[in-house]
Order: C-alpha cells, then structure tokens, then sequence
C-alpha cells in the first residue's frame, strides 16, 4: 500500500485516501469540490431555516477564513427540534393573542409568545455573557401564558 501525507496535519495516509483521516483535509481536487458543495448546501440550508422564521435578524456571514471549519452553529437533531417547537409555540401564541387584543390578557401573552422565540434567546446571550437557559425562555413563556390566560379569564 502506497503513502502519502497530509498536506495540512503530515498524517501519513493512504494513497486513495480522498479525506485525511486526522484532519479531515481533502485531499485530492474531486473531494475539495464534493467539501465546497457539501458546505454551500449546508449553509443554504441554515439560510433557508433562519429566512423562513422571518424578521430573525440577518446573520451568519460565511466566514471564508480558510480553516475549513464549517457551522459555527452545529445543531444536533435534538436542538432543531426545539427550536421549531418553539418558533410553532411562540408564533402560534403570538397569532392567537393578536385576535384577542383589546382585553387585557392578550399583551403577556404576546411576550410570552415572543419570549420563546429562539432568536430572542440569543439576544439574551449578549448581556449576559452565554444564552439563558431553554428551560428559563420555557418558564418564561409558561408565566406569561399563565397571566394572559389568568387576566382573560378574569376580566
Ligand atoms: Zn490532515
């Protein structure tokens, strides 16, 4: 079997090896293009997610920093899922609550609906130095809801 190295990390590779195996630099012109792709896509992708949510705040320039790395925002399976619970939560409450607007009830439920938006959890990541925690938005959410609905009720 035939050698040859790395030409970013010097780990000694196959030479099929189209990916290193340390690194995970291509290594010939086809798997260059095939990573280029595979990140256009990826970042379409995360345009796409963020574009349809709609009013998010622009981000996300496409860093061409030339490290390879691809997402600063790698989100697992898990993460996406919560996210579009609470974007279908937040607008979903926000819509509602728009209907019932002269009384009273409808404004902490529009915070409320607003609150658990992901976007303004990551605004919460400013000030205070990391995001607040998803279970802090989901409280948050969950008070307001209870006071909207307490104050319809009521009133
Ligand atoms: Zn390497």
């Amino acid at each position: 079997m035939r050698m040859k190295t790395c030409s970013r990390c010097d780990s000694s590779l196959d030479d099929e090896a189209r990916y290193c195996v340390e690194c995970g630099a291509p290594q010939t012109e086809d798997a260059a293009e095939e990573l280029d792709d595979y990140v256009q896509r990826q970042a379409q992708q995360v345009a796409a997610d963020s574009g349809d949510a709609g009013g998010g705040g622009g981000h996300a320039g496409s860093g061409g920093d030339g490290s390879g790395y691809v997402s600063t925002e790698e989100l697992t399976d898990r993460e996406q899922l919560w996210r579009r619970g609470c974007y279908v939560l937040g607008y979903g409450t926000i819509v509602v609550a728009l209907t019932l607007v002269p009384q009273i009830g409808s404004f902490p439920l529009i915070l409320g609906g607003i609150a658990i938006l992901p976007p303004i959890r990551r605004l919460t990541s400013e000030p205070l130095g990391s995001p607040l925690k998803r279970e802090v938005m989901a409280g948050l959410y969950a008070v307001f809801a209870l006071l909207g609905v307490a104050l319809l009720v009521l009133l």
